[in-house]
């Protein structure tokens, strides 16, 4: 079996699974209690912790520990914005993940927040000019994605970042899919406040974290024992903690850029041995994660694709995992203009830390078969 739908989630590294066995285990004390037992674990918390915030350049009490990407996002999104006092405008693109979307959905419905939405271009770019100049007196915050989970495109929310500082606005940053591939610290976002997600870089499912700069204030959602310094009640998940800090040491600069290089060129042997089947590459060509390969077969169905290359023991899948299932054509390749019947022609092929040249060509001669 050719596994080629990392963007969609990873295996656990086994780095991550030896960290958090032993607090799963023997050592499951609370971290809130003042006996040994809880000291041990409040001190397993605040190293996991001090190693997340190293991966943001941040200092560890600005990291919050949270369930999911989808989590960290909605802290973000909507803490940020509830505990503005510049206004009630919000801006961001028209490619974000469901978690932005339907966060910023919430408030506008129920909080009366006015969303402006700015487009892109074909390959998935947004212009950091044209985000300059939706800000407003009023903006409360701007949220963009580092890179995208269908496309791969890369965001320049450095130049993003540079706009909003001008004019005093803070940035939200998704760096779910880029976080295994790219740097994702302050400095190389231009962020003040990013999230990412463990079951995207080799810890399990069920546990992510956000990271905001020094006071910026952020409303709470979860409310209770003011755990995470108040930023998000409810006893912590130590054993996933330690585990998410495990795999964010997994990715060192040269580790990280290595790993990029040989992925990339696996996925450009794909791309080659496909060159002249009749599909085209969605994306960008120059910006974008090294990891994903995304195209429309016009004409055929994006369903039956990912049917057939799986009885050839390929598996891939038709965009975001959250999609999948939905016959409704993707929002992001809607966004870069692409038909709506084309739309749903779309595959996605994501690799992994551990894809090979073998996988990527493996995956071609499917296709070759299914699509010849
Ligand atoms: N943001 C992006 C770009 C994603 O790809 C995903 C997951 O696919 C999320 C957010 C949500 O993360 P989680 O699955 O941890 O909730």
């Amino acid at each position: 079996m050719i596994l080629l739908d990392h963007a969609a989630t990873t295996p656990v590294a086994r780095a991550a699974l030896e960290a958090m066995w032993p607090y799963l285990t023997g050592e499951f004390g609370n971290p809130s209690s003042t006996h040994a037992f809880g000291d041990r674990a409040a001190r397993a918390l605040q190293d996991a912790r001090r190693d997340v915030a190293g991966l943001f350049g941040g200092r560890p009490s600005e990291v919050t520990f949270t369930a999911s990407g989808t989590e960290a996002i909605n802290t973000a999104v909507k803490g940020i914005v509830l505990a503005s006092t510049r206004g009630r405008h919000v801006v961001t693109t028209a490619v974000e993940h469901e978690a932005t979307l339907a966060s910023l959905d919430h408030l506008r419905r129920r909080h009366g927040v006015e969303v402006e939405v700015v487009g892109v271009d074909s390959a998935g770019r947004v212009d950091p000019d044209e985000i300059g100049r939706a800000l407003r007196p009023e903006t409360a915050l701007v949220t963009v994605m580092a890179a995208n989970n269908e496309i791969g495109t890369i965001q320049d929310t450095r130049a993003i970042g540079d706009a909003c500082r001008a004019v005093g606005v803070p940035l939200h940053v998704d760096a779910v899919q880029a976080a295994g591939w790219l740097p994702v610290d302050r400095d190389a976002l231009g962020a003040d406040a990013i999230s990412i997600s463990g079951h995207k870089l080799g810890a399990p499912k069920g546990v992510g974290a956000l990271w905001t700069r020094g006071r910026l204030p952020v409303e709470a959602l979860v409310h209770g024992g003011g755990q995470e310094r108040g930023r998000r009640s409810g006893t912590e998940n130590v054993a996933f903690a330690v585990a998410l800090a495990a795999a964010v040491r997994e990715l060192r600069p040269e580790d990280r850029d290595r790993r990029a290089t040989e992925v990339a060129a696996a996925r450009d042997a794909f791309v080659d041995a496909v060159g002249d089947l009749p599909i085209r590459f969605t994306g960008s060509e120059t910006h974008r994660l090294p990891s994903i390969a995304s195209f429309v077969a016009p004409g055929r169905s994006g369903e039956s694709i990912l049917l057939d290359l799986e009885e050839r023991g390929v598996v891939v899948s038709s965009g975001s995992a959250c999609a999948a299932g939905r016959d409704e054509p993707s929002h992001v390749l809607l966004a870069c203009g692409v038909d709506p019947a084309e739309a749903l022609t779309a595959v996605r092929l994501s690799f992994g830390h551990d894809s090979t040249r073998a996988d990527a060509l493996g995956a071609a001669a499917a296709l070759r078969d299914v699509l010849g």
